[in-house]
């Protein structure tokens, strides 16, 4: 998929298949197919913003980047080199360059340590510096994501649900990444404080040229960070394109239905409203055909039948869907 400049993540093809087992003997029964063929890319200080409902596949899909679930297929490039298939020594640096921030800070936390010495601890592991150094660069990175270094003793029970995510953001920075994979890291936070949060994202992006792909199931959310949007549904990608195109011409009835329970700030454009009957259907047994097609109020026959292939409608945009 397009970007306009040397991707720092190619993604192509990738898939994450679950087996399910069952008996005694644990036989594998069918497969979960939760992340079922998709690519993309990300340029040097660009967001991609991955949206779909939970069950989608976009958790698995960002775990399967960062290599903290093996991918069943397909190809992860960083920065060009190929990482699937890399040792655990080879993946070292690559591991340094790619980082995740969760959306539950206070559960990625370990309450035992303290602050500063949950954000050394990526400088521990792979032996940067001396203690005192280490300690220099964790108040500075206390500084500059809004934390005093004076807090670097305190435990994260002690801190708000805000606080505690600029301390998972710090310990992503810690090693210099150029990648960092967001999993929903603003959905637990109050509407206020993910502006404020969603602002040092883009901030330390316009400083470090950081590259994010960003998940979410809030189209809302990823609005302002992301400069490219793909949207999941039950482990594919249904439509891509620039954020611009997606909110003011989406074209798959999927992304329609997620825009519409999105507010509009100027009450002269209106939405049309759909409602999304029921829940995503199983990763297990995926419908036939177009997998949205037990949702969509535009089915038709073919559509039962038919998968319809990802493809350019304009330059930069692409869509899943007979009818487009
Ligand atoms: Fe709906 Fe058919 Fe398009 Fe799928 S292919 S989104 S079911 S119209």
């Amino acid at each position: 998929m397009p970007s306009t400049n040397m991707p720092v993540l190619e993604v192509k093809d990738l898939k994450k298949h679950f087996p399910v087992r069952k008996g005694l003997l644990r036989r594998t029964v069918g497969q979960v197919y939760a992340v079922d063929g998709i690519s993309f890319s990300i340029g040097v200080g660009e967001t991609l913003g991955l949206v779909g409902e939970s069950g989608c596949g976009k958790t698995t899909a960002g775990r399967a980047v960062l290599r903290l679930i093996e991918p069943t297929s397909g190809s992860v490039k960083v920065a060009g080199t190929e990482i699937t298939g890399l040792s655990k020594a080879e993946m070292r640096p690559y591991r340094a360059e790619m980082q995740i921030i969760f959306q539950d800070p206070f559960s990625s936390l370990n309450p035992r340590m303290t602050a500063g010495e949950i954000v050394a601890e990526p400088l521990l592991v792979h032996g940067t510096g001396s203690r005192k150094k280490r300690d220099e660069q964790v108040a500075a990175l206390f500084a500059r994501v809004g934390l005093r270094p004076a807090q670097m003793s305190n435990y994260p029970h002690q801190f708000s649900g805000g606080q505690r995510q600029r301390i998972g953001i710090a310990r992503a920075l810690a090693l210099g990444p150029k990648l960092i994979v967001g999993d929903e890291p603003v959905s637990a936070l109050d509407v206020s404080i993910q502006a404020q949060v969603i602002n040092l994202l883009q901030d330390l992006q316009r400083e470090r040229q950081l590259s994010y792909l960003f998940i979410s199931h809030n189209l809302a959310v990823v609005e302002h960070i992301s400069h490219y949007i793909a949207v999941m549904y039950l482990g594919r990608i249904v439509e891509y394109a620039d954020t611009r195109s997606i909110f003011t011409r989406p074209q798959h009835p999927y992304t329609e239905a997620l825009l519409s329970a999105v507010p509009v700030p100027d009450p002269a454009i209106r939405r049309k409203k759909m409602v999304l009957q029921g829940d995503v259907p199983s990763p297990v047994r995926p419908p036939p055909g177009c997998h949205f097609h037990t949702r969509c109020p535009y089915a038709v026959d073919r559509c039962r039948v038919e998968s319809p292939p990802l493809r350019e409608i304009a330059p930069g945009h692409q869509v899943s869907c007979h009818l487009r």
